[in-house]
């Protein structure tokens, strides 16, 4: 989808190059953090259900190797090329750096409608993409890690797992070479809503700040703001319901069918029920349908959350986008030259290599899930239970009252492995931000939360080269 003339991948490059001219590093080194190391592009045929057989084209990009393994997802859209996957794995590098997650940054994709495939089709294109990615060394639990994206999910990730199992024989790792697996297949509980409830998390911590809020005539929290948002993708779902159970009001969907808006709010089961029965969005009761599905970033609302695909707020539409808060699900939903507009109305934009790095994120505990082979809360839950249950004991004791059961049963809970990795995703969301925005503040209003972030990923990959005695 390009809404620009500029490539995806100039778009980053553009983002980067305004932060980095805030750095004092070596031109060579921000050259060497902005290049993408390597591109892979590969051809293969598929015999099709019906006998006929066609060219696959697909492609993994490793944007940048200063920490091993690489990461990114897989997206399966008519979109993918080169250029694209190149800008999709720089932002992983970023985002990665931003979040503190130790991996370098991939993407990879094919290019494919994955709705006009078989499930079997499907499977023999992720089975022998694997495969090629196996021969050339671009995946492995050291080297390259993919996830889901776009198009892909937990099924994809189980038959890429399963083919690169089968190809490595006996490494007692291997499951740890993708993640956004199904739990029973070495996936981790938290994964399938962990970009949409990152959002939430990133979105609330933003929403705390009185000052900032004050600035965009807002009052703090999530209760009573309205939403909208475009997808109801796995990451545009989870964030909508994460929001609407927070108390905001969803008051605007917009997909690739067109877009619905309510002002007294749409309710997100039902409208998941009626696209689910129906094939669209559109005809919800109680809606009121758009012109068209970008009509929808329109909308008059406190919170847009772009989920679906890059380039949908440009310089063609830029001055209609009447949201306060803009926080990008999607990655590179806005063009540079947008972005800059909305900077200078004041408009704040939470940006997507910061808001939707949840799923990297989870991600990563997947990875060391994997590589430890245990789950997470296995050891210590019933520990922390029994000294939870001591304590209240002692509680009771010593103020001589007692507790009911059904509070002791509360309180006395040991974590399990979904309370440690939304903790742990909670934690990661709000601290960044609350790093991000003192970064932006530093440069006295000269740079927005998207280049504050940019300065603190580049400082920390420089630190990886500096470190490494590449660079001085
Ligand atoms: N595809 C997701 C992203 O763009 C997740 C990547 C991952 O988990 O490695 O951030």
């Amino acid at each position: 989808m390009s809404n620009s003339p500029i490539s995806f991948f100039e778009q980053v490059n553009r983002n980067f190059d305004k932060a980095a001219a805030l750095t004092k590093h070596h031109p060579t080194l921000l050259n060497q953090i902005r290049e993408c190391n390597s591109v892979y592009h590969m051809c293969f045929p598929l015999r099709r259900d019906d006998g006929t057989i066609e060219v696959i084209h697909g492609w993994r990009a490793e944007h940048s190797h200063h920490k091993l393994p690489t990461k990114g997802g897989i997206r399966y859209a008519l979109d993918v090329n080169e250029d694209e996957v190149c800008a999709l794995a720089a932002l992983m590098t970023y985002k990665c750096a931003i979040v503190h997650v130790p991996f370098g940054g991939a993407k990879g994709g094919v290019c494919i409608d994955a709705k006009n495939y078989s499930v079997g089709e499907l499977e023999r294109i992720t089975r022998r993409y694997t495969f090629e990615l196996y021969r050339k060394n671009f995946i492995g639990p050291g080297v390259d890690v993919p996830a889901p994206d776009f198009g892909t999910g937990a099924r994809e990730m189980s038959w890429i797992a399963d083919t690169y199992q089968s190809l490595v024989n006996n490494e007692v790792d291997a499951l740890a070479c993708v993640t956004g697996k199904p739990v029973p297949f070495g996936g981790i509980n938290g994964r399938t809503e962990a970009t949409g409830l990152g959002i939430f998390f990133g979105v609330r911590e933003a929403c705390s700040i009185s000052e900032d809020m004050k600035k965009l005539g807002l009052s703090t929290g999530i209760e009573g703001k309205r939403i909208v948002v475009q997808g109801l993708g796995n990451v545009g779902y989870h964030a909508a319901k994460f929001f609407c159970e927070a108390g905001a009001i969803l008051i605007g969907v917009c997909e690739r069918e067109g877009a619905i808006q309510s002002s007294t709010g749409i309710n997100l089961e039902e409208l998941m029920a009626h696209r689910k029965a129906t094939g669209s969005i559109m005809s919800f009761p109680g809606t009121t349908s758009l012109p068209d599905s970008a009509a929808g970033l329109e909308i008059p609302c406190d919170i847009l959350i772009p989920a679906a695909l890059e380039n949908v707020i440009h310089e063609g539409n830029v001055d209609r986008i009447k949201a306060k808060i803009i926080a990008e699900g999607a990655n590179g939903p806005t063009t540079s030259a947008a972005s800059e507009a909305l900077f200078k109305r004041g408009v704040l934009v939470i940006p997507d290599a910061y808001i939707n790095a949840g799923g990297v994120t989870v991600s990563y505990f997947e990875w060391l899930k994997n590589l430890s082979h245990v789950r997470f809360g296995r050891m210590e839950k019933r520990f922390e239970e029994q000294a939870f249950r001591r304590i209240l004991r002692a509680i009771e004791e010593s103020t001589e009252t007692n507790f009911s059961q059904e509070s002791i049963d509360r309180i006395a809970r040991g974590a399990d492995e979904k309370d440690l990795v939304y903790s742990g995703l909670e934690e990661t969301m709000c601290r960044t931000y609350q790093k991000i925005r003192a970064t932006a503040l530093s440069f006295d209003g000269r740079a927005d939360l998207r280049t504050a972030s940019f300065v603190q990923a580049i400082d920390m990959i420089a630190l990886c080269y500096t470190d490494m005695g590449i660079f001085p």
